[in-house]
């Protein structure tokens, strides 16, 4: 049975070290691996040891060891299956480079069968406005991200549940946008810093 929460700005700024660990007391793993994010599409397996490693997922099959992305519009995508649990953080870049099919492939190959997904917290289509141009290449590599070319705004859930459901990925949105929503931070909303996360164990 995996354990997934979703911070919010009660939960504090998550950069913050102090509130990492107050998080990792109150869930009582062992260890909250957290990741130095950097829109990249490196996946890693991890096992508790590793510290801020530098990748946008995590993957892990031990207990005692929960894995967090941090986000403030960006999507906290969380990934359960029996025995392995997955977390990315998915934004526009990390979109394109397919970080979250790179999650779930690298789950199959820890053996993971039938793999839930969870969209966290991160801004809706109607609020992630884009330049045209920007709009113009992104919906021409992702269709699905697609709204209005007079809103030329990015749907990004739609474009990751289209890509994780080609896998056999069941997906679910917790619905909630990070603009619209004050309860949680959001860097289009003045937020350039402070992050809340999502978080999985098993
Ligand atoms: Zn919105």
């Amino acid at each position: 049975m995996s354990r997934t929460l979703f911070t919010s700005r009660d939960g504090g700024d998550l950069k913050d070290f102090a509130r990492r660990e107050s998080l990792r007391v109150d869930l009582s793993m062992d260890h909250l691996i957290f990741m130095h994010q950097t829109h990249s599409d490196l996946v890693l397996v991890v096992d508790g040891s590793e510290g801020e490693p530098q990748c946008d997922a995590l993957v892990t099959r031990s207990k005692g060891v929960a894995l967090a992305a941090m986000a403030a519009d960006c999507m906290p995508v969380t990934f359960t299956s029996e025995g392995v649990v997955g977390i990315a953080h998915v934004g526009r870049v990390g979109l394109v480079k397919g970080i979250a099919p790179k999650t779930v492939e690298t789950m199959l190959g820890l053996g993971a069968g039938k793999i839930t997904a969870i969209i966290g917290p991160s801004i809706c289509a109607r609020c992630y406005e884009v330049s045209p141009e920007m709009y113009e290449e992104i919906t021409a590599l992702i269709p699905s991200t697609a709204t209005s070319s007079d809103l030329h705004s990015l749907d990004l859930q739609s474009g990751v549940k289209s890509q994780l459901e080609s896998l056999g990925v069941a997906v679910k949105d917790v619905g909630i946008c990070t603009l619209e929503n004050s309860d949680y931070f959001s860097f289009r909303g003045g937020d350039l810093s402070a992050r809340q996360a999502g978080i999985i164990s098993l």
